[in-house]
Formats: C-alpha cells, structure tokens, sequence
C-alpha cells in the first residue's frame, strides 16, 4: 500500500455541505477509479457523483478525503492507494507532491502519451460528434512522444524569495507567499538550473536582496533564464524592481565567469505590486540583447520578452506534421492564422509560393519580420491584428488560399474565422490545437465542408497534462 501525502493547489475546503449529494466534505470514502481527466486528476464515482482526485490513476481503489462539493462533480484529497494501478510509477522529482507544475509524473511515460490520446478522442466524440472508434471513424494516431522526456524546458522563470539570510528560489508554497527552493527541476534544461543556482548563490554572497511581496520591499523578484538548445546560448533576465543593483559590476563579472555559456545578461524593472513577472523597461547590462536558437532549419532570435516555444525538440516534431499536412509543394499560397513570431509560417515558407501570417500582438509580428530576415525568407507577409477581421480583409483583396493554418490559443479559433475559412474554402486546413475540447467544437463547425482526414497528438509536454495535437482537414467538394 502506498501513502500519499499528494497535495494541490485548488479549491478549498467549504462548509457548504448542504447540497444533495451522496458525499460530504471532511468525509473519507474509499473508491474506484475509473478515468483520468484532462488536468490530469483520476475520476471516480461514488453512487453515480463524480469525484476527481488529483494523484490517483484510472483503475485505482484508493481512499480520499472530500474536500470540495459541487452539484455534478466534487475534489477529494488522496489519503491513500489502497490497490495500485500497474501503470504507476515513482516520481523521479522530490518536490513533485508540493510543486503543482507537473500532474502525471506517477504514471509512466507510455501510459501518459496513451492518455493524451484517449483525451484527444473522447473530446472529438463528446464535443464534435465525431465517430472515433470502428468502422468509418477518424483516425487518431498514437501520441507523439520524446524518446527522453526529461530536461525539455528551455525556459525557467524562478520566484526569489529569502530563507535564513539566503535567497532562495523555485515555487510558491500551496496557499502561501513563501518560496521553496529548488536547486533543480527535472524538466528544465540543466543549463537553466544552473544558472539560477548560480544567480542565487551570488546575489546572497553580494547581499542583494529578494522581493518580499508582502511588504513590497527588496530588489530581485525573479531569475529568467532562456537556453537555446541547438545552439548552447544562455540569457539570465534578473527582474529587479528598480534600476539599481548594488555591486551590479561585480555580479556581472561572476556570472560571465562562473557560467559557461552565458552570452546575454538583461535586466528587466518591474516595480509595480503585481504577480505579473515582467515590467515595461529592459535593459541589456552585458553581451547581446537575443539568444538564437533553432527549429528545423530555420533561425530564430529571442529576447527577454519574446515569446518562443517552450519545448524545442518536440515543436520540430508538431511543424513537421504540420508542414506534411500542409501538403505544400512550392507553389501552394498559405495563411497562418495566430502566427505568433512566425514560427510556423517560416516553416511553411519553405515549401509555399507564400505565406500570409498574420498574428494579434504587435511585439510578436516585429519579431516575425525580424525572423524571416535573419534567415532571407521573402515569401511571407505578416500583417498584425484580429485574424477573424484580417483575413475576411485579405479575401476582400483577393487574395485566396490552398492551405490554412490555424494555431489558436486554448480558447480556440473565433466564430468569425471559422465562418471565413468556410466562405474561402481552401482545400486542406490544418489546424495546430493545444485544447482538445476547443479543438472538437471548431472542427464540429468546420465538418460542414471538410473531413478530418487525420489526428496526430504531439507530446509537447511530458508529466504535465497539457495535450497539444495537429489536424488534417480536407474540402469535401470538387478540386477547384
Ligand atoms: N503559431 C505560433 C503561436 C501560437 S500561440 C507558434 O507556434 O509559435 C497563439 C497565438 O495567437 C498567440 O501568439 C496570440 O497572441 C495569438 N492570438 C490570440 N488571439 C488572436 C486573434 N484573435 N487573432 C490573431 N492572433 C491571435
């Protein structure tokens, strides 16, 4: 029998125990686990109720205290596994039970790209009405996943606080301002850990002092640290709440010498009383103002602030399947809609007549312009702005499409665009999706015209629940 003492952040307990259900808060039930939801939390039911519990898997028996009712569904906290499933594993990470940033680092790895999968079609078939199972369903193909899934990070951003006169860093403690530290995340690049390490031992030594968001005093509020993975770079963002550092020189000096591969030191002001990481002002205090690192072929500069994916390896995986889906031979005009810095649009472009991105933050289209000229790309346009307005104005100029992609945040494309993509019709969309049940909705709309020819889940997150997959849609009608 294995003891537990899993905790998460996540609803308190209450006193409302007045709903008509079957369980009730404080009390401690024993039972089966039948599934595993999309954070993640195994799901069991207690005489037909639903009861999520974070940290047991599917085909479990555990016991569980209730912390949490609703009318549908309740949270209970796992006291014990009183009959395992043999898909458990160990969590390698010491803290994993305090940290909150990975959920499935007890199931093992096979198992969790398994999930992702079965995630991927239970949405389709709950929220799109597709068939996924039999005869004529679609077809949903095994998770992508990495060959070693550890250590795929290539960016830590670290809250500092102080312990015993020491500056400390790594998470927030459940239900607390007060940081734990951690000298090492199992997920992030070892150059990431290092660095911090490195920054937080030499800010102790030369008495700079960590942001204490109680009382708003202190300087350093949190580590950044970006590493491009091909290319070995390392940018350390100290975020500060003012300009000066006492003995900045000095800490500079240190940091290039103890740590190899640094080539960007930043700094970023934050000043203001909010759990927002950055600030307006940032500042280049030694070396180059980007790292670069690669996708593919393809160059990409970064900077403090730029957006960039954060698992590298597994991105070429998703663009390639994208690229394939695109079906682009070198004579096709594609849009990326959401395009982000143009990550997927150079990508494309390779293989285009053109690319048309286009991409809502102003800051992320700069560096999209800036991206395809590091790598003398001139077949893309990217335009900023809504994609649901920009492209309806882009059909209105005749410009029309082969291939649409589309790579929407969680809450999935617009209304609007979906509307557009059905008016343009293009022959293939292909759609990037990092929420399966947004994903199922928006290809419930789009089924009207086109057949979902493929699913490919990408593993783009290993032990975290995140679930990211590539679709291939094709027009239903006559070749135009
Ligand atoms: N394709 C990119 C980024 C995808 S993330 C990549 O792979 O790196 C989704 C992007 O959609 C974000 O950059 C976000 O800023 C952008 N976005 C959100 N709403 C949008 C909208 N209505 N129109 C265009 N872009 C939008």
């Amino acid at each position: 029998m294995a003891k537990t003492t899993k905790k998460r952040r996540g609803p308190q307990p209450t006193a409302k125990a007045e709903l008509d259900v079957p369980v009730r808060v404080g009390q401690t039930v024993e039972v089966e686990m039948t599934g595993l939801n999309h954070e993640g939390a195994g799901v069991g039911r207690i005489e037909g109720y639903t009861l999520f519990v974070a940290g047991a898997l599917a085909g479990e028996r555990v016991r569980a205290r209730v912390e949490h009712v609703k009318k549908n569904f309740g949270f209970a906290r796992l006291v014990e596994v009183a009959r395992a499933s043999a898909h458990r594993a160990m969590p390698p990470c010491p803290l994993y039970d305090r940290c909150g940033g990975c959920s499935l680092q007890h199931l093992n790895y096979e198992e969790q790209l398994r999930h992702k999968q079965q995630i991927v079609r239970d949405n389709l078939r709950r929220i799109g009405g597709f068939q996924v199972e039999g005869e004529g369903a679609i077809t949903v193909l095994p998770t992508l996943g990495m060959s070693e899934p550890w250590r795929y990070r290539n960016k830590a951003q670290v809250p500092i606080g102080e312990e015993n006169g020491a500056l400390v860093g790594g998470f927030y403690a459940e239900k607390s301002h007060s940081i734990i530290d951690m000298s090492e995340c199992l997920i992030q690049h070892q150059a990431n850990d290092e660095a911090v390490n490195v920054v937080k031992k030499l800010a102790t030594e030369l008495n700079i002092r960590a942001y204490d968001e109680l009382h708003h005093t202190g300087l350093l509020r949190h580590v950044v640290v970006k590493v491009g993975v091909k290319t070995g770079e390392v940018m350390v963002v100290l975020v500060t709440t003012e300009e000066s550092i006492p003995q900045r020189d000095r800490l500079i000096a240190a940091i290039r010498e103890q740590l190899a591969g640094v080539t960007s030191i930043v700094q970023n002001i934050n000043p203001d009383k909010t759990n927002v990481i950055f600030g307006k002002k940032t500042v280049t205090l030694w070396g180059s103002d980007v790292i670069y690192d690669y996708i593919g072929p393809i160059k990409f500069a970064i900077s403090a602030r730029s957006f960039y994916q954060v698992n590298p390896t597994q991105t070429e995986v998703l663009y390639n399947k994208t690229l394939e889906y695109a079906g682009a031979t070198g004579t096709e005009t594609v849009i990326d809609a959401y395009c982000g810095i143009g990550t997927i649009s150079l990508f494309l472009a390779q293989k285009s007549r053109h690319v048309y991105g286009v991409e809502i933050v102003p800051e992320a289209i700069a560096d999209a312009n800036r991206n395809a000229k590091l790598n003398g790309v001139e077949n893309v346009t990217f335009e900023t702005g809504p994609a649901e307005v920009v492209i309806p104005a882009w059909k209105e100029k005749g410009i029309r499409a082969d291939v649409i992609v589309v790579d929407p945040p969680r809450k999935g494309c617009d209304e609007a665009l979906l509307a557009t993509i059905l008016e343009m019709q293009p022959e293939r969309v292909v759609y990037v999706s990092c929420n399966p049940s947004t994903l199922a909705r928006d290809l419930k709309m789009l089924a009207e015209l086109y057949e979902v020819k493929e699913v490919q889940p990408v593993d783009m997150f290993p032990h975290t629940g995140h679930v990211e997959c590539v679709i291939l849609m094709e027009w239903r009608g006559e070749p135009k």
